[in-house]
């Protein structure tokens, strides 16, 4: 097991990579603990859950709104929770935000650790403190910032996960090898087979590396002021591809790290034969690099979305494998490429 440390304003949190669902009462109180998971991971994994009361959603995007929060809100009033409570995300990255939002938000905030089972949940959703809910189809427009006390990233909870789970979380471990390590790019290159026979030795090592990628980024700019928002790589135009195509949120990533990557080259900062290199890299691990929507109805999705904050986003380019720059740009320069590609 590894335990990386996040250092966030508020305190700090422990990703603890390799460690098990069955040792978590080493982590939780002995008293006022409330579970929250989805019908799938119950059926998989409830048998290592501990005794508490557990609310149990229905899995998918559609459980992470103000609706819901409400219910689970109400359930835990219901059921004797107070301030001293600790709230338990067991699940994959709708359960994460799902949770951490009802935590922070329930009595002004009571605290919460979390259980993370889909690859997704492990190298990203879980990891960081941002916790929000949909509105409208508009992705996490609510939320807060706001640590967990713990992330446990129970590899062989992966096990039973299904396998385009998998393709979705690979698609963010191969964003952060883009933000920052071209090393582990080519890492994931020479071993395209392993991955595809979900060689669970293999995923410790890109969980660990993923966590390890993201945890230091948060820990120089928590409230995304400036580094942070690297992590948005691919995802301007990947959430605009999800909001309109209903497509999974990996696959709509690697749709946007595409879409990145050739604006990227477009303004010479990526060569071509590095865009060959992701392009060939998101294809063998069975990612989407482009869907039936027409760029059109995308960009306006995307300058809906983007509406409030002028005419002008923050977009993340790529400068090679490996390195990445936020630049400010107008809405009218994506615009532009689009119609010239
Ligand atoms: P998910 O939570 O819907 O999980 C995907 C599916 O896998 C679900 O059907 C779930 O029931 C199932 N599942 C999870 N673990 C399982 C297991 N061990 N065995 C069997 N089935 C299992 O989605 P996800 O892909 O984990 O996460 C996507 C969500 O994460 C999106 O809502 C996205 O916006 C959010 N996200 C949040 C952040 C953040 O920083 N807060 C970052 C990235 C993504």
């Amino acid at each position: 097991m590894e335990e990386i440390l996040i250092n966030g304003i508020q305190g700090v949190s422990r990703v603890l990579v390799g460690e098990k669902l069955s040792n978590i009462g080493n982590y939780i109180p002995n008293r006022g603990v409330f579970i929250i998971t989805d019908t799938n991971v119950f059926s998989h994994q409830g048998k290592n859950f501990p005794n508490f009361p557990t609310y149990t959603i229905e899995p998918g995007e559609g459980s992470k709104s103000l609706a819901e929060v409400q219910i689970v809100s109400r359930w835990l009033l219901a059921n004797g929770a107070d301030r001293s409570s600790f709230i338990l995300g067991i699940g994959g990255g709708v359960v994460c935000d799902l949770a951490g939002f009802v935590a922070s938000t329930f009595m002004r905030g009571i605290d919460f650790g979390f259980v993370a089972t889909s690859l997704l949940a492990q190298v990203d959703a879980s990891v960081g403190g941002k916790n929000g809910v949909n509105i409208d189809g508009y992705k996490n427009i609510v939320g807060t910032f706001n640590q967990p006390k713990f992330v446990i990233c129970d590899i062989g909870s992966l096990t039973s996960l299904p396998k385009e789970e998998f393709t979705n979380g690979l698609a963010e471990i191969v964003k952060h090898t883009l933000i920052a390590d071209g090393n582990m790019f080519s890492y994931i290159e020479a071993r395209i087979e392993k991955i595809k026979n979900l060689d669970l030795d293999i995923f410790r090592e890109l969980v660990n590396h993923s966590v390890k990628v993201k945890a230091k980024i948060v820990g120089m700019d928590e409230r995304e002021k400036a580094e942070r928002k690297k992590l948005n790589l691919g995802h301007t135009w990947g959430h605009a591809v999800e909001k309109e195509s209903g497509f999974p949120h990996g696959k709509s990533v690697s749709i946007g790290l595409e879409f990145a990557a050739r604006f990227s080259m477009h303004k010479g900062l990526l060569e071509h034969r590095d865009y060959m290199r992701i392009i060939n890299l998101l294809r063998d691990l069975e990612l989407p690099i482009c869907s039936s929507l027409s760029p059109k109805k995308v960009f306006e999705s995307l300058t809906m979305d983007k509406k409030k904050t002028a005419n002008s986003i923050d977009f993340i380019f790529m400068l090679g494998i490996g390195d990445s720059i936020v630049e400010r740009i107008s809405i009218s320069e994506i615009k532009r490429f689009i119609e010239k590609t």
